[in-house]
């Protein structure tokens, strides 16, 4: 215990936060065995996917060019299809984030004069110059497709009456976002999404159900695309690609949908016959196959956090006993200063750039100055451990991801001596 603390003390740790750190983490053991234990399923539906899909050394060459008959891509998509339960996958680097796999899911799935329906009020603020709530070039809007939107009851749940009421003969796809993102809104379980799909469906069954998986992936032992959901969606620099992937985005869903995808991506007729792999088709399946346990430790980290301070008396969501359906944590300090003392406690854990100090700053598509911590392999990866908070009331950090738990908690315990430092945090 004596060499732990020593190291604890070298990267700037002092007894009395590493003592408050140990008091929390000892009362999160049935927590902590909890999330282990989702890891260890979800970790076995992994490689039981890979095993039957027979994945094999050769997988990991690289394609170039057209890239006709690479079989690593179309094994990998295969994979994704068996652990998510569906017909089909597409799972490209070609696909550049999350944004753009939400947007190729909607544009190849909805033609003119079709209706998009979110029931989960808001979407994630890139999808609103993607459906075109704020006007933009190559909307859904510009090509005739119109919205509407369901906003979740004041308690976070479903509004089904209003839900029955707003489908139309026009409705052609309901899209549901499982995390809450940058909101304060709890965010939606897997069984009440499979519950709001089924209501959809009862509606009428040719209504598409799209879910944006982002954050999600791997925190429950099923995913949304195990409840009747068409598509779930979602990045490869968040949960699935589990650190490793250095760009990518997945759909997963029916036949149907996939290939509608695919030959929006590519090019009708063309489909997932083409597209490079270009070198990247080991960290893919790599970083799948560390993904669930890469989860477990963003989520340790996350209650760590949130009971940490809870108990320091600051309002954190989720709370620190609530259950967990994504892997964000939001915590309120009030102030400028523990918003930039908490960053800067994160940027310092981390193994890359630790030596840089993050100031807030004017973001482009942001109404205030913004603080961003992020010390990662991957340039923007949120599975990696960051944090970010806007300068503005009521002065709240998101953070989430962590590759592993022990870095997860350094960079917490870090935060926690920078706000006590900086006496914004008065005592432990
Ligand atoms: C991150 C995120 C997105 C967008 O993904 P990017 O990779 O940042 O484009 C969409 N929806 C949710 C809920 C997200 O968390």
């Amino acid at each position: 215990m004596d060499i732990l603390e020593n190291s604890y003390r070298r990267l700037g740790i002092s007894e009395a936060v590493l003592d408050f750190g140990q008091k929390i983490e000892e009362e999160l053991k049935t927590r902590f065995w909890e999330i282990d234990a989702v890891a260890e399923y979800n970790q076995l539906k992994v490689i039981g996917a890979m095993q039957e899909c027979r994945v094999g050394a050769e997988c990991f060459n690289s394609s170039s060019g057209y890239g006709y008959n690479d079989l690593g891509r179309d094994k990998l998509e295969e994979v994704y299809a068996a652990v998510f339960h569906t017909e089909a996958a597409l799972v490209r680097p070609q696909i550049t984030c999350g944004t753009h796999a939400l947007a190729l899911a909607l544009m190849s799935n909805l033609r003119p004069g079709d209706e998009l329906l979110s029931i989960s009020g808001k979407p994630y603020d890139t999808l609103e110059e993607v459906i075109g709530i704020r006007p933009s070039k190559g909307s859904l809007a510009e090509y005739g497709i119109t919205y509407r939107q369901v906003d979740l009851r004041g308690d976070g749940n479903f509004d089904f009456e209003e839900i029955r009421r707003a489908v139309t003969p026009k409705t052609k796809l309901v899209a549901i976002q499982r995390s809450k993102g940058y909101q304060t809104r709890p965010t939606l379980s897997v069984e009440r999404i499979g519950k709001a799909v089924a209501f959809v469906k009862s509606i009428r069954k040719d209504i598409l159900c799209m879910v944006d998986n982002c954050y999600g992936e791997f925190v429950e032992i099923k995913e949304p695309s195990d409840m009747g959901a068409d598509m779930v969606v979602g990045s490869l620099i968040k949960n699935p690609g589990g650190g490793l992937a250095p760009i990518g985005g997945y759909i997963a869903g029916t036949e149907e949908c996939i290939e509608n995808a695919a030959y929006r991506l590519t090019s009708p007729g063309l489909g997932r016959e083409v597209g490079a792999s270009l070198g990247v088709m080991q960290s893919f399946y790599q970083g799948l196959f560390l993904a669930p346990t890469v989860v477990a430790g963003a989520l340790k980290g996350a209650v760590f956090a949130a009971n940490i301070y809870e108990r320091l008396g600051f309002e954190v969501v989720p709370n620190g006993s609530e259950s967990r359906h994504d892997i964000i944590q939001a915590v309120t300090f009030g102030s400028p200063e523990g918003v930039v003392e908490f960053c800067k406690g994160i940027q310092a854990a981390a193994p890359v750039d630790s030596y840089v100090t993050p100031e807030p700053w004017a973001m482009p598509g942001y109404d205030s100055d913004v603080i961003m911590a992020a010390g990662a392999f991957v340039q923007g990866s949120s599975i990696e451990l960051s944090a970010d908070g806007p300068i503005k009331p009521p002065y709240a950090v998101y953070f989430q991801g962590g590759l592993t738990w022990y870095h997860a908690k350094l960079g917490i315990l870090k935060s926690l001596q920078n706000l006590l430092d900086a006496g914004v945090v008065k005592e432990l």
